[in-house]
């Protein structure tokens, strides 16, 4: 592939803005310079004008559930994802997923917890008897996931995760109390606290991260107690000091999901019609436009957005994820991490900058993801390049005119 360069263009290296009128030049795959000034070019570069335009790092969507569905990573593309975390998923289905986000640039890559630290009857079993009951395979493979009762079974689990090619691991602390689902008994089972502490060890004793699900206030500090480096969810209770001072000080992220938030509290719909309208397929905009509604009173998504607003005052890193994945209704690949980030900026204060920042530099950071989210020389060539200034309105975002993956075209406006 000969080079290319992208001129004239304000440059957001994932931090601030480090140049107005800027030119890079990507080849084999990477970022190779960045400069103020403009390049002697040879006749078979690749030229694209980047007037009035901005490019970004690859966006990251640090909270999805791609499951074996290969639309995931080709539609989180179309929106500027160039990476998803996932966060719980099937051994196979994330190899397969894997190798094709290896083979093929216009997919996004996949980074995965492989399956979570489950325990018997316990989440996520019961939203996906929900979500995913047309799935004829779905009770033979609960039955197949891990039963984590002891260090022991918690030390065997991480390292068939890693051997499998997780890059993080996932737990989950939930019984079940913030969401009406029908599970079988209630509260549904969670893993005891030492198993818990366990499994985090045992992740960290193999160098990778620990990060879990938790919806209230207890679980969080459960959670953080036993030492995970971040949570998966805001929780969907009022603020509370300890929770805000415990995060402190453990130094823990927190990613705040508030796409599946606002589905299962039924709100922000009109907020994401916007983006729907650039959705051809009816039964998919009609998917993205649905809403769970599966919060229980009590809890609420004003509530994740206060939570969220006084971390982030608080100097706590917030990392962007939705929780998307094909079966939850009111979520959508690539389009949720566009509306997650525009509900930080417009639900809890967060300037435009602070919002790009957390779906590509703060993730690449917190995650250890040292060869992308920034515009560096050197990292990986995932860009962006939307119109208009995203640093000064995150609506901007919502105008992509061109993605690369490892440095190849595959988003044209
Ligand atoms: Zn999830």
């Amino acid at each position: 592939m000969p080079p290319t360069l992208i001129t004239n263009v304000r440059i957001f290296d994932g931090v601030s803005v480090i140049f107005d009128c800027g030119h890079v030049l990507i080849e084999s795959g990477k970022i190779q310079q960045i400069s103020e000034h403009p390049f002697s070019t040879a006749l078979e570069w690749t030229i694209v004008d980047g007037s009035n335009s901005t490019l970004i790092p690859g966006l990251t969507d640090a909270h999805v559930h791609v499951y074996q569905d290969l639309t995931f990573i080709e539609t989180a593309i179309q929106y500027g994802v160039t990476t998803v975390l996932d966060m719980h998923n099937e051994s196979e289905w994330f190899k397969k997923m894997k190798a094709i986000s290896c083979e093929r640039n216009d997919v996004a890559d996949i980074q995965s917890a492989g399956l979570a630290a489950t325990v018997k009857n316990g989440w996520p079993s019961a939203i996906l008897r929900m979500t995913a009951s047309a799935d004829p395979t779905l009770e033979k493979r609960i039955l197949g996931w891990p039963d984590i009762t002891d260090k022991e079974t918690a030390d065997q689990y991480v390292a068939k995760n890693k051997a499998m090619g997780a890059s993080f691991i996932k737990l989950m602390q939930e019984d079940g109390c913030t969401l009406s689902l029908p599970f079988p008994t209630r509260p549904i089972p969670t893993p005891r606290l030492e198993v818990q502490k366990a499994v985090v060890d045992a992740a960290h004793h193999n160098d990778m991260l620990a990060v879990a699900h938790a919806l209230t206030n207890d679980s969080v500090l459960k959670m953080l107690n036993a030492g995970v480096d971040g949570i998966t969810h805001s929780s969907l209770e009022p603020v509370n000091e300890s929770v805000i001072n415990t995060f402190k000080d453990t130094d823990a992220f927190i990613i705040p999901t508030f796409a599946v938030h606002a589905s299962s509290s039924g709100e922000e719909k009109h907020t994401r019609e916007r983006l729907a309208a650039d959705i051809a397929d009816t039964r998919e905009k009609d998917h993205f436009l649905g809403c769970l509604h599966i919060m229980h009173t009590g809890f609420s998504i004003q509530n994740a957005y206060d939570q969220i607003a006084s971390l982030k005052e608080a100097g706590v890193d917030i990392l962007c994820g939705t929780d998307s994945s094909e079966h939850l209704v009111g979520t959508r690949a690539g389009a949720s991490v566009l509306h997650e980030l525009w509900l930080y900026v417009n639900r809890c204060g967060f300037t435009p900058t602070e919002a790009l920042a957390s779906a590509t530099s703060k993730i690449a950071e917190r995650f250890k993801l040292k060869d992308r989210g920034m515009i560096q020389v050197g990292r990986r060539a995932d860009l962006v390049l939307v119109k208009g200034n995203p640093t000064e309105s995150i609506d901007s975002l919502y105008d992509i005119v061109g993605v690369w993956r490892n440095g190849e075209r595959v988003v044209w406006a």
